[in-house]
């Protein structure tokens, strides 16, 4: 069981499974979301993802034809986000959980978007795409 919120704890959550496939992502529409150098993220299954609180504060905007990203409504942060590819996950943004997650990160992946600006500085499996 994992908890988390956004940055004003309008919008709460619970997992209820372990974290799986969690990566750093380089992708440009992740550095943009997120405002800084790459998105932390992992998978849940949907079926064990609850939001406890704020739901109808949740925004979502669609940034590609298969992802969604949900983000606070009033202070913006970005919480979750959903790719049709996989209606069955929740690709959840690390950040937002509070506490112990029991998983390290497994790699990088859209290291062919990352800016010349930032060299990885860990020993972690890159992978130029998903
Ligand atoms: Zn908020
Ligand atoms: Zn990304």
């Amino acid at each position: 069981m994992h908890k988390g919120s956004c940055l004003c704890k309008t919008v709460t959550f619970e997992i209820d499974t372990k974290i799986r496939r969690f990566h750093h992502c380089h992708c440009q529409t992740c550095r943009k979301t997120h405002a800084t150098v790459f998105g932390s993220s992992a998978l849940v299954k949907a079926s064990d993802f609850r939001i406890l609180s704020g739901e109808n504060e949740v925004s979502r905007y669609k940034s590609s034809s298969e992802k969604t990203r949900f983000f606070c409504s009033n202070c913006g942060t970005h919480v979750f986000a959903t790719c049709m590819r996989d209606p069955g996950d929740v690709i959840l943004r690390i950040g937002t959980l509070d506490g112990d997650l029991g998983i390290k990160a497994q790699g990088h992946i859209w290291v062919s978007h990352k800016p010349d600006w930032y060299e990885i500085g860990d020993d972690l499996p890159q992978h130029q795409e998903w």
